[in-house]
């Protein structure tokens, strides 16, 4: 199961200013998801690690570039 970090702890758990994490999710240097947009963002951890390391993420190498992904609306049960 995947964890889920919010901009705070991603920010902590990076060594990063919540600014700059929230800039590099907006740019899509991070990739995480936003429920709407403005909304609060959701960070995979093992995405976050891929950033900290400055590698692209499992999803960013398959070439998955949309970050403002809904993660709710969808079916997801
Ligand atoms: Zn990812």
């Amino acid at each position: 199961m995947a964890t889920y970090l919010t901009t705070a702890e991603a920010a902590k758990t990076a060594r990063k200013h919540p600014v700059t994490v929230r800039k590099a999710l907006e740019s899509g240097e991070l990739h995480g998801s936003q429920r709407s947009v403005g909304g609060r963002w959701t960070i995979r951890e093992d995405c976050l690690e891929a950033f900290i390391e400055g590698r692209p993420c499992e999803h960013k190498a398959r070439g998955k570039r949309s970050n403002v992904t809904p993660i709710a609306g969808r079916v997801a049960s």
